[in-house]
Formats: structure tokens, C-alpha cells, sequence
């Protein structure tokens, strides 16, 4: 399979075609080796508009949602950004190549073990990962530019706010635990807040202390 081909056709087809007119996320989605984070019985399917399993019960989003979250966080190049749900690393590649550090928080071990893996092998290397419950960010290295999180929540964690740079972004699913929409909320010069629904969205659940329980 000729993979450079499949992906021009995905974002001709998925992105293009549906409004997503950003030319530095069509050029970073149009050469990003997406097929590297899928296994490789999946790896066929990996330019098609759909979320595909990553194991251990999650999913890597699919093109389409990754490129708007992206286009939502208007991204410039000099950001620091958080995301939350490491996945298979791909929507933390995306953002590498458009911001200028990617902090980015996972709660399931093997996965984060395999995104740096995968990260490491085409060069990312502005992305940090760490493994722990992404509900109260990672206060460490704030304040961020962008929050984007990549599952859904029941409401709002007041940590992202809290983390959120003056002028800063977060972009959110939130709602029900099968449903959400994406919402994104602006930090503004005068520190209130100001917030925009998107799309509905379906993402797997955010799971800790501010998110859903395991059980
Ligand atoms: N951004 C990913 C999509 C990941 S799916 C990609 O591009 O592939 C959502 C991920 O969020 C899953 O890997 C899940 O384990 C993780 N997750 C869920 N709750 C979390 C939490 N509280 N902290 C960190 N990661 C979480």
C-alpha cells in the first residue's frame, strides 16, 4: 500500500473537503506517517475517517476531529502545550510539529510506553509524556498556551482552568459518557472565561478524581 498517496487522499477527502483549511495542519496531517500508530493488522485502515483500536480498550481519534481540536486550539508555533490522553501519540505528534513544546499526560502505562516509542522513531522530540491521572494536569509546567484534552469529560475540571495561560485555549469533550460536545473555552486578558460549543463528538471516557470513575 502506497501510504503517501492514502494520506493525500485523507486529507483531500476528510479534511479539505470538510472545511479544515489551516495549510500548516493540512501539511503536518498530509506528511505525519499516521499508519505508525495503529497495530499493524490496522495499519491498512489508518488514512480512513474513523477512530481505530490502540488496545487496552482506547481508540486514536480520527482524522477529521484531530485536525478541527488542532484548528480549535489556533496554534501559531511558540505554544506550550498540555493535552491529556496520550493514546497512540498521534494527535501529540500533530501538535509537535505546530507548537513549540508538548507536555502530554496518559493514565495507561503500556500506551504511553509505546506513543514515546513511536514518538522517538520519527523525531519528536519536543513531547514530554508522563504517566498519571491527566484530571489535575500537570501543574509542573504551567501556565499552558493550549489545554486540549482527548477524552471526554462529565464537566469542566477547574485544574485546566487554573492551567490555562492568559489568552489560552482548552479544548474539551464534555457531557455524557458515551456523547460530548467539543467545547472550546478561552481564558481572557481579564481572566474570565469565555466559552464556544463546537460539534458533537464521541471520545472514550476521561477517567480520574475530576473525570468518570473506573468502575
Ligand atoms: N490523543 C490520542 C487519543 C487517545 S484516546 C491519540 O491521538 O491517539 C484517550 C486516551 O485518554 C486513552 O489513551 C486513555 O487511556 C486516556 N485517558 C483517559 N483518562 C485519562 C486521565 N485521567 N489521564 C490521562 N489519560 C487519560
Amino acid at each position: 500500500m502506497d501510504y503517501a498517496v492514502a494520506r493525500r487522499r485523507m486529507v483531500e477527502k476528510h479534511l479539505v473537503k470538510r472545511g479544515i483549511n489551516d495549510p500548516r495542519i493540512i501539511d503536518v496531517m498530509g506528511d505525519l506517517p499516521r499508519h505508525k500508530f495503529v497495530e499493524e493488522a490496522l495499519q491498512s485502515q489508518a488514512y480512513t475517517d474513523y477512530a481505530l483500536p490502540i488496545g487496552e480498550k482506547q481508540t486514536i481519534s480520527q482524522p477529521y476531529i484531530v485536525a478541527l481540536m488542532t484548528e480549535a486550539a489556533q496554534l501559531k508555533g511558540t505554544e506550550k502545550v498540555l493535552e491529556i490522553g496520550t493514546g497512540s501519540g498521534y494527535q501529540a505528534a500533530v501538535l509537535s510539529r505546530l507548537a513549540e513544546q508538548v507536555y502530554t499526560v496518559e493514565r495507561i502505562v503500556v500506551l504511553a510506553r509505546r506513543a514515546r516509542r513511536i514518538l522517538d522513531s520519527i523525531g519528536c522530540n519536543n513531547v514530554h509524556i508522563k504517566v498519571s491521572d491527566g484530571t489535575a494536569g500537570w501543574p509542573e509546567h504551567q501556565p499552558y498556551d493550549v489545554i486540549l484534552v482527548t477524552a471526554g469529560a462529565p464537566d469542566v475540571p477547574q485544574e485546566y482552568l487554573a492551567q490555562l495561560a492568559p489568552g489560552g485555549r482548552l479544548i474539551i469533550p464534555v457531557g455524557e459518557y458515551y456523547t460530548q460536545t467539543l467545547r472550546r473555552v478561552t481564558r481572557m486578558p481579564d481572566n474570565s472565561f469565555s466559552s464556544e460549543d463546537l460539534i458533537m463528538c464521541r471520545f472514550v471516557p476521561l477517567i480520574g478524581e475530576s473525570g468518570w470513575s473506573s468502575d
